[in-house]
């Protein structure tokens, strides 16, 4: 079926004075309807960078050379303001790491969750504070009348975020993007989080777009993965041909760094020793051919394509070109 969300071939910059940064290059991700994708990479892979084009949140500083983002077909790249505003309160809607961001310390949560249903006139203020409520209760909240009246510091990290998701999921959205919504709690917290989306994605029946550091949440609530490295996707797929079946170095390096990652949970995405490019001048070859274990000389030369290597399976490495392949020992054990 066609996807909720296709970002075709995505470049992205952002102008500093000291000059331009190529912060996203040639990316493309399909979010398929009903399904859980996981983004993941090390800090400052270009992670919010993506999620944050697909809701047109970027800094000022953004420009975007060439590539589509096309939310139901529709062109987000080319969406005026009003149009905008409509699909961010209709369409799509995202949460993110530090709830404070998103809500106002000086208005009552049940105010702010009230304010989302402005476009829904057909409903009275009362209907408005029953929805609200029911909401509240869905993601676990308890007392949610008297929640209602209270403040985002009357309300625990883990609290904050949980209303968080329910503020996203009021306008009934097609698409929830959650940029690292666990990163700033603890285990216990973070498990409960993952919990409630699972939950939550069964019942609103929209797409989600789950972005973390730590590959064992990803293989616990996804259904498919996007690897990014150094504001490229290097390999995506299913879940299981990430897990069991990943044909990129960068990949296959990050899961040989815990092989008990499947089973943990609390295990945050370990760096690969050297160091990522300098994005101001993106090197011709690979992007990860400093770092590569397998690298050939050609791997600094030629930047490698986007491989077909299985069904829903692609990954971008010089070494599955022409039908060539490596074994997992070489990355193990370079040569
Ligand atoms: P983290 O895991 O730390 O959240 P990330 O994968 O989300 O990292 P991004 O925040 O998308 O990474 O950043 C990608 C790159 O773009 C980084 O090199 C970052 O420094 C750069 N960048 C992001 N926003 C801007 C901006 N407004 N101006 C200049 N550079 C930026
Ligand atoms: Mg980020």
């Amino acid at each position: 079926s066609a996807p909720i969300l296709d970002i075709r071939n995505l470049n992205l910059e952002f102008s500093t004075p000291r000059g331009r940064i190529s912060a996203i290059r040639d990316v493309s991700i399909r979010i398929p309807e009903n399904k859980i994708v996981g983004i993941v990479g090390e800090s400052g892979s270009g992670k919010s960078t993506v999620v944050s084009a697909a809701m047109r949140l970027l800094a000022n500083n953004a420009l975007i050379p060439s590539g589509e983002v096309l939310f139901e077909g529709e062109d987000i790249l080319k969406a005026g303001p009003k149009r905008l505003q409509e699909l961010r309160g209709q369409k799509i809607s995202m949460v993110f790491q530090d709830p404070m961001t998103s809500q106002n310390p000086v208005i009552s949560i049940g105010q702010q969750m009230t304010d989302v249903l402005y476009r829904r006139r057909d409903l009275s203020y009362a209907s408005k504070r029953d929805k609200v409520i029911s909401m509240l209760r869905k993601v676990g909240i308890s007392d949610p009348e008297i929640r209602f009246e209270q403040y985002p510091h009357e309300f625990s990290g883990g609290m904050r975020q949980r209303v968080s998701i329910a503020m996203a999921l009021l306008v009934n959205p097609r698409l929830l993007i959650a940029d690292e919504p666990t990163t700033a709690l603890d285990v216990t917290m973070e498990a409960q989080i993952v919990h409630l989306i699972r939950k939550m994605k069964a019942e609103f029946e929209g797409s989600v777009v789950f972005v973390s550091h730590n590959l064992g949440l990803i293989a616990e609530l996804c259904d498919e993965v996007v690897v990014m490295f150094a504001g490229e996707v290097v390999e995506r797929g299913t879940v299981h041909d990430i897990f069991e079946q990943a044909k990129h170095p960068y990949t296959r390096k990050l899961l040989e760094c815990d092989p008990a990652l499947l089973n943990r949970r609390t295990r945050q995405l370990p760096t690969i020793p050297g160091s990522v490019p300098d994005l101001r001048t993106r090197p011709d070859g690979c992007v990860f051919a400093e770092r590569c274990p397998v690298a050939r000389p050609d791997c600094r030369i030629h930047h490698p394509k986007e491989i077909h290597t299985g069904e829903d399976h692609f990954a971008r490495c010089l070494l599955l070109e022409n039908g060539g392949d490596y074994t997992f020992a070489d990355v193990l054990s370079p040569k």
